[in-house]
């Protein structure tokens, strides 16, 4: 009997996302309300037959397992993996020297597409790896998904959160009312830091004083008025096909229709107690010209919990 460890790591969404100014260390300043989406990734982390045993990870500053113990298998994704560098540094900042592990990826997440796909899988890959090591809730976790990604943080434990810093100042948010969420996945591909780049060039973004003034306004809630994302603009201008995606939402019933974290995917908000009905029949109905187009639901933790399979 071997044990393998499932979970999953929801996309996310931003309901709203406002852009302050360039930090010293070259990140921008932001404010964000992150809502995670029941269109997930599903990671499997089970003992990796003949492999051998090892001492330790890489140090800190690996990006990728050593050659020899961990394996991470993850199709639609080359080059380094976000989740290889989370089990490594797992293992690195935790001592934990349990017998190698394949770490299997199945991605339904959209790629480069601002749905927090890798920040995702790196969040869950740091929650199995503590289940394996038989530490779960390692304070580790915490401290180590900054150290992975501005985004990693908010995706530890999926909820809906504020973010603040270049997210990674992480509040819990009170979770708004029911909706649903049509995602329209893009053909193309956007790299965040080209996003904030444009953003730049556009001169898009707010003084310090106007961002902190927002991040008060949010102390409420998020009224219909805040449900805003300040780098639409710039993934518009790199991917104009964004806009034709941002009116097909609206056309379909969306009450809000806007680009996801950097983009290029476009989600459309449709509030209300039917919200994930009609966010189905949207996608449905625009499954032919948005391939990929589906409907998800806002998740909590419970969805996204490690859970134990004895094959
Ligand atoms: P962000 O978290 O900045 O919003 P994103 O959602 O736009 O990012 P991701 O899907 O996380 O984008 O991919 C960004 C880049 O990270 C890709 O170019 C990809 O090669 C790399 N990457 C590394 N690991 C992963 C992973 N597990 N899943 C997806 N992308 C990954």
């Amino acid at each position: 009997m071997t044990e393998v460890l499932r979970a999953l790591a929801p996309g996310k969404t931003n309901l709203c996302l406002f852009l302050g100014p360039t930090r010293p260390d070259g990140l921008h300043e932001l404010v964000s309300v992150i809502e995670p989406l029941s269109l997930a990734d599903e990671l499997t982390l089970e003992p990796l037959e003949g492999g051998a045993l090892v001492a330790a990870g890489p140090p800190l500053a690996g990006e990728t397992c050593a050659a020899g113990a961990d394996e991470v298998v993850c199709a639609g994704v080359e080059g380094p993996n976000l989740a290889a560098a989370a089990l490594a540094r797992y293992r690195a900042a935790t001592g934990w020297e349990g017998p190698p592990r394949r770490l299997t990826i199945v991605k339904r997440v959209p790629v480069a597409a601002g749905m927090g796909g890798g920040s995702g899988d790196a969040a869950a890959t740091l929650r199995l790896a503590a289940h394996a090591a038989g530490r779960p809730g390692d304070p580790a976790i915490a401290a180590l998904a900054p150290q992975l990604g501005a985004d990693v943080p908010s995706q530890v434990e999926p909820r809906p959160v504020l973010v603040h810093g270049a997210g990674e100042h992480v509040e819990s948010f009170a979770p708004p009312p029911p909706h649903g969420v049509l995602v329209l996945p893009s053909r193309e591909r956007l790299s965040t830091p080209d996003v904030f780049r444009e953003a730049d060039r556009l001169g898009i973004g707010r003084d310090a004083g106007e961002l902190a003034a927002l991040r008060e306004r949010l102390r409420d809630g998020l009224a219909p008025a805040l449900i805003a994302n300040d780098l639409q603009d710039a993934a518009r201008s790199l991917c104009p096909a964004i806009d034709d995606a941002l009116a097909a939402a609206r056309d379909a019933g969306a009450e809000q229709a806007l680009v996801s974290g950097s983009g290029p995917t476009v989600v459309g908000l449709f509030w209300g107690a039917d919200g994930e009905e009609r966010a189905a029949a949207a996608a449905a109905a625009l499954s032919g010209r948005f391939p990929g187009a589906v409907a998800a639901r806002p998740v909590g933790p419970d969805f996204a919990a490690v859970v134990g399979v004895r094959d």
